[in-house]
């Protein structure tokens, strides 16, 4: 870390549909092992490589982050790609932390091996790459072979990715979704208030499609729904967020990017 940088901070991306354990264990353990600060993770808002209408409403997965980490200290969620229009591209978000954290904060971005393998798709990767280095974690399936390809395919900017082993979870979002819709147990894939959660809102349910294509009208996605039936507009979620206590609806109402300070050792704080 350059003498300038004060603060290391990881920015894990993805569309967390639902956020589940093998996210956190990456995150966890790339944090703990690169000594990382903090952990910012960053639910896409229209990830560009997904069709709209195949991705939840992003306030759910939203929450549902917040309800995944909220009991590490170490972990935020920031809503940067909420309140943006369009495709949630990883260079805009790079830019916009990095302008609201400063420059005493270095930040890297935690990437799974299946993801940073397209990365020569994403929007600039050149520039993001020049700017940002990158902690490949990796993912059971993924051939840690292909990485070194990609970094010599990179040149010089090849440099600036890092790989680093974490516990193998063949854990993944779609097999989630899949596992409800057929009606098997996700449980211990996932926190238990994601668990509750996933369950209470009906998310991912064979016989209720619509609440995964529910209505945002800030997010773009009304029309994913029909414009009809509106099973999450921002109100209802914010709703729910107060039910879980001051620290979790501080931080979603809150700021628009995670706190720039340093994370205190305060027993009384819980993200
Ligand atoms: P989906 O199956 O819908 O694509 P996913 O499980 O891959 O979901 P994403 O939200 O797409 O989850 O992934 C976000 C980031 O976390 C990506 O960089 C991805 O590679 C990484 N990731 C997801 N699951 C794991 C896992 N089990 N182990 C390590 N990294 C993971
Ligand atoms: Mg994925």
């Amino acid at each position: 870390m350059p003498a300038s940088h004060s603060l290391t901070i990881g920015v894990m991306g993805g569309t967390f549909d639902p956020i589940h354990y093998g996210h956190l264990v990456a995150a966890e353990e790339a944090m703990t092992g690169l000594g990382l600060d903090e952990v910012v993770f960053v639910p896409s808002a229209q990830p560009p490589h997904k069709p709209p209408g195949d991705v939840s409403c992003a306030q759910h997965r939203y929450v549902m982050a917040i309800l995944a980490t909220t009991g590490n200290r170490r972990f935020t969620v920031s809503p940067v790609e909420l309140g943006r229009p369009g495709p949630s591209y990883t260079i805009d978000t790079i830019d916009e932390l990095s302008g609201a954290y400063g420059p005493h904060v270095e930040l890297r971005l935690i990437t799974g091996l299946d993801a940073l393998l397209e990365i020569r798709t994403w929007r600039e990767y050149r520039r993001l790459l020049a700017g940002c280095r990158i902690i490949a974690v990796t993912r059971p399936g993924k051939d840690v072979s292909a990485l070194t390809e990609l970094t010599l395919q990179l040149g010089d900017l090849g440099g600036q990715l890092e790989l680093f082993p974490v516990t193998a979870l063949a854990i993944s979002a779609s097999d989630i979704r899949r596992r409800v819709r057929q009606g098997q147990s996700i449980r211990y894939l996932v926190p238990d208030a994601v668990l509750a959660y996933i369950e209470k809102h009906g998310l991912y349910r064979a016989d209720n499609a619509v609440a995964s294509l529910c209505a945002c009208p800030q997010l773009g996605c009304l029309e994913a729904a029909g414009g009809e039936k509106v099973i999450c507009r921002y109100g209802p979620v914010k709703e729910s967020l107060h039910q879980q206590g001051p620290a979790t609806t501080a931080r979603a109402e809150g700021e628009a990017v995670p706190s720039k300070r340093p994370v205190e050792d305060e027993p009384g704080r819980t993200r």
